[in-house]
């Protein structure tokens, strides 16, 4: 791709081995109090590689979403850190995480949440426009471009399919430049052609522009794009596979209980 791209993976690449890209370390989280509370996450530790793609899997209450929503500092551990790059999130004021999640984190939810009043072109740059950042024109065609949204820059979501919505949700999580991309069942929503497609376009992100991507899935097809697959079962680490095969996925997930 052109050199913007280039530009930003060299300075991933420079960074790199200095850190993880994202990292939880003895993460917990309770939710409630007394004999009605809930552990969530149960010391946590787990490093993200910079430029990889992991996804996030275990059965249904094991602690994926909130393993995701500790990462993105949209919920604040019990105990324990969580690192964006060098920051340490739960040291960061709200006003101060509020910033860091809108410019340093791209998050793409399930069921794609773009404006349906704004074209394709005004959701992609909603977010830098209400933190009053101009968006290079040339930037914006290029990830428009890149998602293969280019062509329908001015329609808006209901004029779409849901894989062309997840894939213009994609470029808003993509258009500040952010230090890692977290997605959350991003698939669960789509057909089974629309699906490959999406994750075809997170590996190529990864591939070639060195963006690392953390993405939450049930679906060992969808786990099977990921460079490592981290399992979760009753809030605590239960596994990890690299280069996994969706077999061995589902494998490994019918020993860790319901799903
Ligand atoms: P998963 O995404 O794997 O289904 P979650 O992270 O959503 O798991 O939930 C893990 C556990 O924490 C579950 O038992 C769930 O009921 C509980 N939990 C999650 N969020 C809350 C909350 N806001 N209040 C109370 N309990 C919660």
């Amino acid at each position: 791709m052109t050199s913007v791209w280039r530009r930003s993976a060299t300075a991933k690449e420079q960074s790199q081995g200095t850190a993880a890209a994202m990292r939880l370390a003895s993460v917990s989280k309770t939710y409630g109090e007394g004999t009605g509370a809930v552990t969530a996450l149960d010391d946590v530790s787990f490093d993200v590689p910079r430029g990889s793609f992991t996804a996030v899997m275990g059965p249904s209450g094991s602690g994926k979403s909130t393993f995701l929503h500790c990462l993105a500092g949209l919920d604040r551990p019990s105990s324990g850190h969580v690192y964006l790059g060098d920051t340490e999130l739960g040291g960061l004021k709200e006003s101060a995480l509020t910033a860091v999640r809108r410019e340093r984190i791209g998050y793409v939810f399930q069921a794609y949440n773009l404006m349906s009043a704004l074209t394709v072109k005004q959701n992609v740059t909603l977010v830098p426009r209400l933190s009053n950042t101009a968006v290079d024109e040339s930037w914006l065609r290029e990830i428009l471009e890149r998602v293969g949204m280019l062509q329908y820059a001015d329609r808006r979501p209901n004029q779409l399919s849901g894989g062309q919505q997840q894939r213009v949700a994609i470029a808003r999580a993509l258009v500040t430049r952010p230090d890692a991309v977290l997605a959350d069942e991003p698939t669960g929503a789509l057909d089974t052609r629309s699906s490959q497609e999406v994750l075809r376009l997170f590996r190529q992100i990864v591939d070639e522009t060195g963006q690392t991507v953390v993405m939450v899935t049930h679906d060992p097809v969808a786990a099977s794009f990921a460079d490592s697959v981290v399992f979760l079962a009753d809030g605590r680490l239960a596994g990890q596979l690299q280069r996994p095969t969706p077999d061995q996925v589902a494998d490994r997930m019918t020993h860790l209980g319901n799903w």
